[in-house]
């Protein structure tokens, strides 16, 4: 007996918005992954925290669920730090062991 597939439900990542003057949130849906055009969700309002609001959601084009949820956040520069160090130890300077008075 073959299993029957699960709904592939498409993720898509989401930024917060927040309506000027008001406490009023929205998840934004750059991009639908059903008709490609941008959707707002409400993520409530005042004490709601929008982190509830995220999740599996009916795409307001109403063509297919999807999940919205936050972009990955990008990764740390360590190699950054190891350049600071190297560019210290080089500029040792010696330009005032000649210095006549
Ligand atoms: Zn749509």
């Amino acid at each position: 007996m073959a299993k029957p597939k699960p709904p592939v439900v498409p993720e898509v990542a989401v930024s917060f918005r927040e309506l000027p003057g008001t406490s009023v949130g929205f998840w934004v849906v750059p991009v639908c992954p059903f008709c490609g055009a941008q959707h707002f969700h409400p993520a409530g309002a005042g004490k709601t925290d929008p982190m509830e609001k995220l999740g599996e959601a009916l795409a307001r084009c109403g063509q297919g669920r999807y999940v919205i949820g936050l972009p990955p956040r990008p990764k740390r520069k360590k190699e950054r730090r190891a350049e600071n160090k190297r560019a210290r130890k080089e500029g040792g300077g010696s330009a005032w062991d000649d210095w006549d008075e």
